[in-house]
């Protein structure tokens, strides 16, 4: 296997590192005071990039991507992750733009794409519920025809952006009586609709991030069910297409590798053996975890397709990677790091600590990864 890079990947490497390092807004990477603030300079990013085509780079150019290839579309990611850029996780880009350009109407794909891919509009995902997380299918939302309307009565959780996203990604059931799998369709959902009540949750790191999100007889035009109706099942199962390297992980927890074996340096005096050898694992891990990531792109480089053993490996053992490098980040301050205050070095890794947790849980818990793995992968009996 050979990873060298070819000149043309090197180049784009090099234009994406100077474009971190000369194209972002001022001030990008401080702490931010508000939400508010956060997002406007997220907002200002995602313009940016857009204005170079690489918001959604993998897209045709008809829809305001570059066509990228998978290696090119890992390499920019494996930067802008490595660099902590925020504004490049977008659901619209990811999964519904390409589900808009495989199975919507020319009608859609003109009012959808454009303004996905020059950073107008946000989506938000509205997936599971709480009775029907790893069981998605068995999600009890409705959406009934009614005239040139569905109306949508259920609730959505863990909705991730739903309190700033402009559009939702929904997938509710539109025949009850049909095979779980078989009765459920997608809707582009305005989220200022009448109808829809947004309540934040705030995860165990004190953060707003994810939501519950409530329909009562929201309406919503027919106009806006993409794809076949009862075909729903299928138009979630290809988002999983897309860029599956999880190089974001692995650039994660490199960084995090690196900025911890910088502060060790600082310090003086010898590292204790125990963090030492932690470290040295969580060097092993991190390399491990490439490799995966480039073989997983270099596939689906030739093939078209991602590997999806080797993909969900990759999920699994970089979830599991950043909680491991996580917890010994919090080792490394001793008591400091768990009663971390405000304004010390330690903070941000109590948060990683904590927001780690969902690492295993979020798109796919570990069980259910390994359970994957193991039937499909391995071909072990389900039964
Ligand atoms: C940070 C974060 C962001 C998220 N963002 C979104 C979003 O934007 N949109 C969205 O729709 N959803 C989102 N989710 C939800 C996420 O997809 C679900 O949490 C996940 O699929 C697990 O479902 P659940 O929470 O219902 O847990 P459950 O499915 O109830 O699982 C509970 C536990 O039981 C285990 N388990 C369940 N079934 C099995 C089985 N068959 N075999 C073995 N063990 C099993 C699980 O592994 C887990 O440990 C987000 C979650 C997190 C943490």
């Amino acid at each position: 296997m050979d990873f060298r890079l070819t000149p043309e990947q090197r180049a784009f490497q090099a234009e994406v590192i100077d474009f971190i390092e000369h194209g972002l807004p001022p001030g990008w990477d401080q702490e931010f005071e508000s939400l508010e603030d956060r997002l406007a300079v997220e907002r200002d990013i995602m313009k940016r990039l857009a204005a170079k085509r690489w918001l959604a780079l993998p897209w045709p150019k008809e829809y305001g991507g570059l066509g990228a290839s998978p290696m090119q579309q890992m390499l920019f990611n494996e930067q802008m992750a490595y660099h902590g850029v925020p504004g490049t996780v977008n659901m619209g880009v990811a999964w519904v733009g390409p589900v808009v350009m495989l199975y919507g109407t020319e009608e859609q794909k003109a009012r959808f794409l454009t303004r996905i891919a020059d950073g107008t509009d946000l989506w938000c995902t509205l997936y599971s519920e709480p009775g029907a997380g790893s069981d998605l299918a068995a999600m009890q939302t409705r959406a009934v025809r009614d005239g040139d309307d569905y109306i949508i009565n259920g609730q959505k959780i863990w909705t991730t952006f739903g309190h700033y996203a402009d559009w939702g990604w929904l997938a509710a059931r539109t025949d009850p009586n049909a095979p779980k799998h078989k009765g459920i369709s997608t809707f582009a959902v305005k989220m200022d609709s009448p109808g829809i009540t947004v309540r934040p949750l705030v995860n165990m790191a004190g953060t707003h991030e994810f939501n519950e999100v409530y329909f009562e007889d929201a309406r919503v035009p027919a106009s806006n069910l993409v794809g076949e109706e009862n075909r729903g099942w299928y138009n979630v199962a290809v988002g999983l297409d897309f860029e599956r390297s999880s190089i974001g992980a692995t650039s994660n927890a490199r960084r995090t590798v690196d900025d911890l074996v910088a502060l060790l340096k600082e310090r003086r005096g010898r590292t204790p053996d125990p963090i030492r050898h932690r470290m040295a694992e969580h060097a092993i891990g991190v390399q491990i975890l490439r490799n995966l990531a480039y073989y997983i792109a270099s596939q689906q480089e030739k093939t078209g397709i991602a590997p999806t053993r080797e993909a969900q490996m990759a999920k699994l053992f970089g979830a599991e990677l950043q909680q491991r490098i996580a917890a010994t980040a919090l080792q490394i301050f001793g008591m400091g790091g768990q009663a971390a205050p405000p304004g010390s070095r330690a903070l941000r890794y109590q948060y990683l600590y904590l927001r780690s947790v969902a690492n295993t849980i979020e798109g796919g818990t570990s069980e259910i990864q390994r359970t994957v793995i193991a039937t499909r992968g391995l071909g072990l009996p389900r039964e």
